[in-house]
């Protein structure tokens, strides 16, 4: 049982483990894989490199005992599909393991936008995760295909490899990377958002640093 959990993580903050961590009890995780994506960082932070957001990463979880950074996605070339990020899990792993792909509610609404989005579901689990702002109602999923994978029995996940969908509440954090970095940019606070070692990191690396 190995959960995924893919992001920009520009930077990992605090809403990203606690609810990670609250999903890996929940569903006796013995893993929790963060997978940073290879997409270009975000246009106003030039300066954050894909290698930086992975090791901003390896400091968020170094100490949660389960938490592994993994970085599939950025040894391939061109745009992170997460589609060919699970089939590279399941080449990995063999066809019995069951992977859960974490996802906030947000995400989880676009998710029709994905590419080849109807076989991620035939690869993995999928864990919704509740953000802040976001619901249950979620009218942009066709409603057959909710239908046919929503469960709330999380039995259902540990006995089958793939294709169910789970809502697993969370402590509400609105905490968001888009907030963060403009903290950053206005040179104001980010404790209590994320780790300290973390802050430590981006100072001294100078990363986010505008000027
Ligand atoms: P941005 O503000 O730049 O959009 P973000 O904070 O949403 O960034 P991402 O790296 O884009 O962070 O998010 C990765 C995953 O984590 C997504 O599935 C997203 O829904 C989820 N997520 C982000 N923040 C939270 C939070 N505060 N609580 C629960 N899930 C979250």
């Amino acid at each position: 049982m190995i959960g995924l959990f893919g992001g920009t993580f520009d930077p990992i903050h605090f809403g990203h483990l606690r609810s990670a961590l609250e999903v890996m009890e929940t569903l006796s995780l013995e893993e929790l894989r963060f997978i940073p994506a290879h997409a270009p960082p975000h246009r106003d932070v030039p300066l954050i490199t894909p290698e930086q957001r992975s090791q901003m990463v390896a400091v968020a979880i170094s100490e949660q005992p389960g938490f592994e950074l993994d970085t599939c996605e950025l040894e391939r070339n061109g745009p992170s599909y997460s589609v060919d990020t699970l089939r590279d899990f399941r080449k990995r792993y063999g066809e019995n393991t069951s992977l859960m792909m974490l996802l906030g509610t947000d995400a989880f609404a676009g998710l029709p936008r994905w590419h080849r989005w109807t076989e991620l579901i035939r690869l993995a689990h999928i864990v919704v995760m509740q953000r802040p702002g976001g619901d249950y109602n979620f009218d942009t999923i066709p409603e057959d295909f909710l239908h046919q994978h929503l469960t709330d029995d999380p039995a259902a996940l540990h006995h089958s490899p793939a294709g169910s969908i789970l809502r697993v509440p969370v402590t509400q954090l609105g905490i968001s990377a888009t907030d963060i970095r403009e903290r950053l940019r206005q040179g104001r606070s980010v404790r209590y958002l994320m780790p300290q070692a973390l802050i430590e990191t981006i100072i001294s690396l100078k990363l986010y640093a505008y000027d």
